[in-house]
């Protein structure tokens, strides 16, 4: 079930926390949704969900506008708000059978859809345990049980594995990729290497604006367009070495990588390579060239280059 969302602008008061926002999510794709605090990722989450409602723009789930259909897209969707509410004082397995009942799941298929939530998100030995009595990450997968109980086509996931410790976080992701086969999967994260190991797609959002769309390889190629060089030679003159490196004609900026050994950086002017140069300088000088390796830019860089304005 695909999401197109449409030129979307949400307000409050002059403040335009989604700003004409456009985007698709295909069957079967789980799209990561990045940016920092207050970029509006929760908002366009809450319009896609039908929880508001833009002041501009549409959003179709399945064909079914959020305007005129509202009740047909809450039927396709699941749900796991930011904050993961949930009613602390009632057992797992009477809530999940609550929440069963409230999206009018039939009578004599409840009791199975229970037993298949439980075994999905793992939750076998807890199932009888008031929610208020699991530990965060047993609560984050009742919330991911009860977002998941009527078998939707689409799944939201405002933070997943927010408040989550590092085994929890692994399992909480092999949790949500598995899912992501079937199904159209949003999720948002402020932290990089979750839509990184995740996601198929990721949307960098900030202020209210999408300043990146892609995958994580093609994000960092919009960025990178300068070569870095990571560059080792054995022996010879250091400050000789540093001073020709820099009289290359492609080459821009050049940095000593440790001050005891013979490492380089080497960063190119925009577009150009200077792969070629460093190995034709080597053999004119005679010097060993041990290392010629193009360092990656890292999501980290991506991120922070499209979000600090
Ligand atoms: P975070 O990562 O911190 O959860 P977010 O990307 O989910 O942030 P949103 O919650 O969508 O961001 O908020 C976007 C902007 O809209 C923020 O500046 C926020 O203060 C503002 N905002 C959100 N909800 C309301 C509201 N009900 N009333 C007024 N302003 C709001």
């Amino acid at each position: 079930m695909d999401i197109v969302v449409d030129h979307i602008t949400k307000k409050y008061g002059t403040q335009r926390a989604v700003d004409d926002v456009s985007f698709v999510v295909k069957t079967g794709e789980v799209l990561g949704f990045l940016g920092p605090n207050g970029a509006g990722k929760t908002t366009t989450m809450k319009a896609i969900t039908c929880f508001l409602m833009p002041n501009e723009g549409d959003i179709t789930v399945g064909g079914h506008s959020i305007h005129n259909d509202p009740e047909k897209i809450k039927r396709n969707i699941g749900y796991l708000p930011e904050s993961n509410p949930l009613y602390r004082e009632m057992p797992v397995i009477d809530y999940l059978k609550f929440i069963a009942e409230l999206h009018g799941i039939e009578k004599n298929k409840i009791q199975a859809r229970i037993l298949d939530m439980v075994n999905t998100c793992g939750l076998e030995g807890e199932k009888h345990k008031k929610i208020g009595e699991l530990s965060k990450g047993y609560q984050q997968r009742v919330g991911l049980a009860q977002a998941l109980i009527h078998d939707p086509q689409v799944l939201v996931l405002d933070e997943p594995t927010s408040g989550l410790d590092p085994n929890q976080i692994v399992e909480i992701r092999e949790l949500i990729r598995e899912i992501g086969k079937e199904k159209t999967v949003i999720l948002s994260s402020h932290i990089l290497a979750e839509v990184e190991a995740t996601c198929d797609r990721i949307l960098i959002i900030n202020k209210g604006k999408i300043v990146a769309d892609g995958t994580s390889g093609e994000l960092r190629k919009q960025s990178q367009g300068r070569e870095i060089l990571k560059i080792s030679v054995e022996e010879g003159d250091k400050n000789e070495i540093f001073k020709a490196l820099q009289d290359l004609p492609n080459s821009e900026i050049v940095d000593f990588i440790s001050k005891s050994d013979h490492s380089f950086e080497v960063q190119s002017k925009p577009n150009t390579s200077s792969k070629k140069d460093v190995f034709n300088l080597c053999v004119k000088k005679g010097w060993i060239l041990t290392e010629l390796t193009p360092t990656e830019t890292k999501l980290e860089d991506v991120f922070r280059e499209l979000t600090k304005k």
